[in-house]
């Protein structure tokens, strides 16, 4: 009878796979056991080829390859396009530059839009269906899958009558109509033209419980999976969770780091991998990044905030480094302590680990990036800053590209200033601030508006900077340059110390900082910039020259 029935599963396999010619002992040979170090971890990130990386993408791939990287094991790219919907053209290619604008190394896989490297490839799905078929033929010749032929019509009605009765909807027991199909009836319907999907004929029941250890989420229990899900759907192609299980036992994978919208699934998962004959990996299911809104936590959506895309962060030109450290935090919380104690020491060297990751969804701080960024690119050097500022206009802002170029020393020296290592400024927050903040060091971006304070005239204004280029020396050194504008202030009538004008105010007409506050609006249009010294310097005798007789043109006309 057993004989009789393996006879009959095997014609039934032949019959829905007729042109297989691989064993699933051919691939299992072909891809053997990876030999790496005790405790490698083995993962990968498996996007669909949409083209869009998402933060949380950029996040988990992060954290997959930093868990690979710290064991001494392998992180690999697989694409995932079993539903062509999402397909765009391009659409690795895109991913892979997010990744690799992110400073992501990927040891495996896909490599661009076309080439891959690593010898347990292919590494894009739609080029594995061969592979998805044979082991799907091996269930079926074990009678642990069977074609079914039910219409959308059909499935809906068996739909219809498990609401009717109040039972659990789906395709399962006595409701999956072709479970026991023989041979013969298959033939039939195939002769007729009929097409199926593979259904796995599933042993599971809803009151026996599945128990596994997340590597994050703790010891999950659920229910078993008792439903015949769909393992090939009616074109050939696998469904994800048919795929997700030969692909990761094939590929070697030792662990599974995926979004936890995926938890769910796991019964389904675990089970395929037990009737496969797999053994189980393990399973790290990440919290998605949320994001605050009206008081209440939402995920972080592609549709409504700009920065759920990772191409917000370039375009923006949030350094790589301070995007990935501000991942880092969100990923391990005793990152920023670890950071503190080594405020030189590259972030790879952080020992991230998988069980110190958040349970439930890290918030989203744009403040704390900007924060972690502009703390970041304070302590570059001037050619560091240029160098990135440059790339980052080069593709973003043409006209800042070529400024910079024309004379590189110049922007240097403006990069320079108070760039001190004992305390830098943090104007700088992202590459595109860069501009502004550089602004009125050149004539092509400065608007020459000039935001003179409201506390003095403009004939007193146009007297300190009349007097000003009489004592003007750009050959002066700064506190021989700054005597000499106290000693001006006090001729014409301001205090040469703020704290005297506070104390008197009556006395004076302002003070020396009021002074200087003129010299550095009419130079510069601000009231608040680095280093007035530093600045008239950069700019040069002439244009200084030039920008205070403009000042004063301005300041008669408008009086
Ligand atoms: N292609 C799946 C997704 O994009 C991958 C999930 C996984 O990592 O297994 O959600």
């Amino acid at each position: 009878m057993i004989a009789l029935i393996m006879t009959e599963n095997k014609k039934l396999a032949d019959l829905l796979f007729p042109a297989l010619d691989k064993t699933v002992e051919y691939y299992e040979n072909l891809y053997p056991e990876r030999s790496l170090p005790d405790g490698a971890i083995v993962t990968r990130f498996a996007p669909s080829p949409t083209g869009f990386l998402h933060i949380g993408g950029l996040f988990a791939a992060l954290i997959g390859q930093r868990a690979a990287m710290r064991t001494g094991g392998v992180f690999y790219l697989r694409i995932e396009d079993t539903d062509k919907k999402r397909e765009i053209q391009n659409g690795i290619a895109e991913i892979i530059k997010g990744l690799c604008s992110f400073g992501m190394t990927i040891d495996e896989g896909m490599i661009s839009e076309t080439e891959s490297v690593g010898g347990y490839g292919p590494y894009v799905q739609s080029e594995r269906k061969e592979i998805y078929q044979t082991y799907a033929k091996a269930l079926v010749e074990k009678g642990l899958a069977y074609p079914c032929f039910c219409s959308e019509d059909e499935l809906a009605k068996i739909r219809r009558e498990q609401e009717e009765q109040k039972i659990t909807p789906g395709y399962y027991g006595e409701f999956a109509k072709h479970r026991n199909i023989t041979y013969e009836q298959a033939k039939a319907e195939i002769e007729a033209g009929k097409p199926f999907v593979l259904r796995l004929k599933s042993g599971g029941s809803l009151d026996a419980k599945v128990v596994f250890e997340d590597l994050i989420k703790g010891r999950i229990e659920m229910p078993e999976n008792n439903q015949d899900i769909v393992i090939l759907k009616t074109d050939g192609i696998p469904t994800y969770h048919f795929a997700h299980a030969v692909d990761d036992h094939l590929m070697r994978s030792t662990h599974i780091i995926r979004g936890d919208e995926w938890l769910s699934s796991a019964p389904i998962h675990l089970q395929l991998f037990d009737v496969l004959g797999f053994e189980r990996p393990k399973y790290a299911h990440i919290s998605p990044i949320m994001k605050e809104e009206n008081g209440g936590k939402r995920k972080l959506s592609k549709r409504k905030d700009p920065e759920a895309a990772v191409t917000y962060y370039h375009e923006e030109g949030y350094p790589k480094e301070a995007v990935v450290e501000y991942l880092l935090t969100l990923a391990n919380s005793n990152y920023e302590e670890w950071r503190i104690a080594n405020p030189a020491v590259p972030n790879t060297e952080f020992p991230f680990s998988l069980s110190k990751m958040s349970q439930s969804g890290a918030l989203f701080d744009l403040v704390k990036l900007t924060d972690i960024s502009k703390n970041y690119i304070s302590l570059l050097t001037k050619d560091e800053v240029y160098a990135s500022v440059l790339e980052w206009a080069k593709q973003y802002n043409e006209k800042l590209a070529s400024l910079l170029e024309k004379d590189e020393a110049y922007a240097k020296a403006i990069f320079a200033i108070e760039r001190s290592p004992e305390k830098p400024r943090k104007d700088i927050t992202k590459w595109s601030d860069a501009e502004n903040y550089i602004a009125y060091f050149y004539d092509e971006l400065w608007d020459e508006k000039r935001d003179f304070a409201e506390n003095l005239s403009k004939d007193d204004m146009i007297e300190i900077l009349e007097e000003y280029k009489k004592i003007y020396d750009d050959s002066d050194p700064q506190d021989q340059w700054f005597s000499k504008i106290r000693q001006m202030s006090e001729d014409l009538g301001y205090a040469g110390m703020p704290k005297l004008y506070r104390k008197n105010p009556e006395n004076y007409k302002g003070h020396v900082g009021d002074v200087s506050g003129v010299i550095r609006v009419s130079v510069t249009g601000r009231r608040n910039t680095p280093d007035l010294y530093e600045i008239l310097h950069v700019l040069g005798k002439e244009r200084v020259m030039n920008r205070i007789n403009d000042s004063i043109r301005l300041l008669k006309e408008e009086n």
